[in-house]
């Protein structure tokens, strides 16, 4: 069973649902909200259905519930896998992440081929571009804020200068990186390549504000999935590793933030973060 047979098969055990006619009502798992499933269409009025246009948990449960009714056997629910965590590793890798990415991101950053340039005020190396805009992002915190994290940065060589911070959001602002961007998830991907056979098409969401969340409008109110606020990013990603290997956003112009996200996140245990989840 996949995640949502699953979770129609507790909902079908567990909730109350009501008919009338072919509409059927089935109560929402996580709020108080009922959904209508017409069984006739095969449509929900949740908002997974209306985002993926596909079999949810809802439509699962009233099958389940008519096979219960008509006297057939219901699948066994199968328990959730949980794995022990090792701890001694887990602990050197999170005490150890910051460092580790930055040193990481530099030499990623490094590899990046300076453009000529012909005109306009000399401006920060692109690879110094690149890594300012990657941390940022990492960093969760305001443009302002994360000013002393470039110092450190300087300190321990990784740019040769603090740019302004209105520079490093017009940095995240220039179209010009995606490309950069996304040949770096390619390149941070690739060490990979010798563990990873399998790979999953997958999509998450991004904030552009600093303190929404992607589960809230996903699996909140519809009311707060603001297409202003969110950029959907599709990716390819590994199925062992989680290691993503190409993004493509749907908001062609806002695609950099999410592929900042993606790139930075290939080298990070999956924590969510304010700016990255999913
Ligand atoms: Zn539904």
């Amino acid at each position: 069973m996949n995640s949502r047979e699953n979770k129609g098969l507790a909902i079908a055990s567990n909730s109350e649902i009501t008919r009338e006619g072919n509409i059927w009502t089935v109560p929402s798992q996580s709020s108080s909200k009922r959904y209508a499933v017409d069984l006739f269409l095969n449509k929900c009025s949740c908002p997974d259905f209306a985002e993926n246009a596909q079999r949810c948990k809802h439509l699962h449960a009233i099958e389940f519930l008519l096979q219960r009714e008509s006297g057939l056997e219901l699948p066994a629910d199968e328990p959730r896998r949980t794995y022990p965590q090792k701890w001694h590793e887990y602990n050197l890798a999170q005490t150890n992440e910051k460092a580790r990415f930055l040193e990481l991101l530099h030499g990623l950053c490094a590899g990046v081929e300076e453009p000529v340039q012909t005109f306009g005020r000399p401006r920060l190396p692109l690879s110094e571009m690149l890594f300012c805009a990657a941390f940022k992002v990492y960093s969760t915190i305001s443009g302002r804020r994360f000013i002393s994290d470039l110092r450190d940065a300087l300190t321990k060589g990784f740019i040769s200068k603090v740019p302004h911070f209105n520079s490093v959001s017009n940095y995240l602002e220039d179209e010009a990186l995606t490309p950069y961007l996304k040949a770096m998830i390619e390149e941070s991907a690739r060490p990979l390549a010798a563990v990873e056979w399998d790979f999953a098409v997958d999509s998450s969401g991004f904030a552009t504000g600093q303190y929404q969340r992607w589960v809230t409008a996903k699996y909140g109110a519809a009311k707060f999935i603001d297409k202003e606020s969110w950029i959907k990013v599709h990716l390819m990603c590994g199925v062992k590793t989680n290691i993503v290997t190409s993004v493509e956003s749907d908001a062609r112009a806002r695609g950099r933030q999410s592929a900042v996200c993606a790139s930075g996140g290939n080298y990070l245990a999956q924590l969510p973060d304010p700016e990255c989840s999913g």
